[in-house]
């Protein structure tokens, strides 16, 4: 790939392209020193069983509390932390973090799982499942108690090597999440032979759904896939009933999205399990969230 090329694929000038050199730079300076001054937290998002509604996992989401800017979104700082590599450092951070929160609600009697996304940089590393590892058994969990997520296409980048990676996860009793599957073109007669547990629908897809027949086709399908591969469907970006009603009556098992929950506070999550939240389909006023 030429260096003149942007991560979308634009062409940048070079005056352009050294405005953006010290932008990363600045904002790699910013993230490092976040991760020193301890400003990054996690959200958890609820997964939920669609089929009665209840709460069965949630998912990881990393926010930064800049003492500038507020709550900063990773969609803002994930792409530069993964340009410059400061995502290792930072997945460290929250593969710790989560297990320790998985420990807090163990003690409190609230078996939950937790997914956390990985990102490829963290993938490639030889030391990375080992870090997995001694996090979970520092803070005495089940490997079941974490599902790791992979976007589809992280596997794309290097797919016998990713393949190996996930065999030995695997081995070690860590389950596999493809994230945004549907977006990255993966290889079907590759994805049978992956120890995946769960596809996730990418939010585009749900969005249109059930109005728009092509997404409804494309949901449709890739739900008969996971079934047919023995794998876990999970829809994300659930915003409406009907998406989720259409979803249900389709047979995908699990989802996720505002209409139940954004992510939120590990608190909030607490307070929704004391309460034994759950969605109800068939009312339409019932209360999205106890909160
Ligand atoms: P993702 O893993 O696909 O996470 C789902 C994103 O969709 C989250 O955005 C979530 O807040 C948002 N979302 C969930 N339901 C809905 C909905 O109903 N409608 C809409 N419009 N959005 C919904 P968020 O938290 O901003 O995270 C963005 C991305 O940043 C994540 O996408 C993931 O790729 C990355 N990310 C977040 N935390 C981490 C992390 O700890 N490590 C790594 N490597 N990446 C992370
Ligand atoms: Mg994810
Ligand atoms: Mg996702
Ligand atoms: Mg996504």
């Amino acid at each position: 790939r030429s260096k003149e090329m942007g991560r979308s694929g634009y062409c940048f000038y070079a005056g352009e392209l050294a405005q953006r050199q010290q932008q990363l730079l600045s904002l790699n300076t910013r993230l490092h020193r976040a991760l020193e001054r301890k400003e990054f937290l996690v959200y958890y998002q609820p997964i939920i069983d669609l089929r009665d509604g209840s709460l069965i996992g949630v998912e990881a989401l990393i926010r930064w509390k800049s003492p500038e800017k507020g709550l900063v979104s990773p969609g803002v700082f994930i792409p530069v932390a993964e340009e410059t590599g400061l995502i290792v450092p930072i997945g460290d951070w929250v593969i710790d973090e989560v297990c320790r929160q998985l420990r807090e609600w163990e003690d409190k009697g609230m078996s939950l799982y937790s997914a956390i996304n990985l990102s490829a940089r963290q993938l490639w590393r030889d030391d990375t499942l080992d870090k997995i590892t001694d996090a979970i058994e520092r803070h005495d969990l089940s490997p079941d108690l974490v599902e790791f997520e992979i976007t589809e296409s992280a596997t794309m980048m290097d797919p016998s090597h990713i393949s190996q990676i996930m065999e030995e996860m695997r081995a070690r009793g860590l389950k596999i999440s493809i994230d945004d599957f549907g977006t990255g073109y993966s290889s079907l007669e590759r994805l049978k032979h992956m120890p995946v547990r769960t596809l996730k629908i990418d939010r585009s897809f749900v969005r249109g759904v059930p109005k728009n027949d092509r997404d409804a086709n494309i949901v449709t399908t890739v739900i008969q896939l996971a079934r047919n591969f023995r794998m876990h469907s999970l829809a994300e970006g659930i915003e409406t009933i009907e998406q989720w009603k259409f979803l249900k009556d389709l047979g995908c098992p699990y989802g996720q999205g505002y209409y139940f929950s954004k992510p939120v506070p590990a608190a909030d999550i607490e307070k929704m399990m004391r309460a034994e939240q759950k969605w109800a389909i068939d009312d339409e006023d019932t209360p999205k969230t106890v909160l």
